[in-house]
């Protein structure tokens, strides 16, 4: 069983010129647009209540979050270590036209610069599957992905489908995980290969 046993606050930035230069620590950026579920996934996956600020407002916050966090598998003892990067929402429609085209131009930038980013988190709300914004946003990844990089894409909020449509997503989307916060389904796998995808960079 894979653990994050330890998680903390590092600091935000703005933008990508005032990240941390943690050149050698290896990253997972989370992404998802406005209200998916990421701060409250981030809180999971730690085992925080408030980690990462759930937001009540959404599209809120434009910072870039970067926490720290220990992953221990419980039956080696072996520890990895990494940096989770909350980056800000996208897509969301109530941001002025113009800030909008700043902000996603700044976090696009963001991640293509970023080499120590070793796995792309890209979270979709189950229930809005088929967003243009998410497609682009995937396909983006895909171009900007190196040979030492991972995408993961997660579909969270599963627990507002019913059994049938959840069956239906996964045969749609095999290679994708599945995830609730409110149920705790799901996150446990997403520990896991979150912990072989940094370990396999490792060897
Ligand atoms: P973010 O904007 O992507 O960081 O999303 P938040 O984590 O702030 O969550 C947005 C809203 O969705 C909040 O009201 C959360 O309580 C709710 N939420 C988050 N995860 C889940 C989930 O797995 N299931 C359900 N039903 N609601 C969730």
């Amino acid at each position: 069983m894979i653990e994050i046993i330890e998680s903390a606050f590092l600091t935000s930035a703005p933008t990508i010129r005032l990240a941390p230069e943690n050149e050698f620590q290896n990253e997972v950026a989370f992404m998802a647009r406005s209200n998916t579920g990421k701060s409250s996934l981030l809180n999971t996956l730690t085992q925080r209540k408030s980690l990462a600020k759930v937001s009540a407002t959404p599209g809120k916050t434009r910072l870039i979050n970067y926490f720290d966090a220990v992953f221990m598998d419980r039956d080696s003892g072996e520890k990895i270590s990494a940096i989770l990067v909350d980056l800000p929402g996208f897509g969301y429609a109530k941001v002025a036209k113009s800030l909008k085209t700043d902000w996603e131009s700044n976090l696009t930038n963001f991640i293509a610069e970023r080499k120590q980013i070793r796995v792309f988190v890209h979270l979709i709300d189950c229930r809005h599957p088929d967003l243009e914004i998410d497609a682009s946003v995937a396909e983006y990844l895909r171009d900007i992905c190196s040979e030492d990089q991972h995408i993961l894409q997660v579909y969270t909020k599963i627990d507002k489908l019913n059994q049938k449509e959840l069956n239906e997503l996964k045969k749609r989307f095999p290679n994708a995980l599945m995830v609730s916060n409110s149920k705790r389904r799901g996150v446990d796998k997403i520990v896991s290969v979150l912990y072989k995808m940094l370990k396999g960079n490792e060897e």
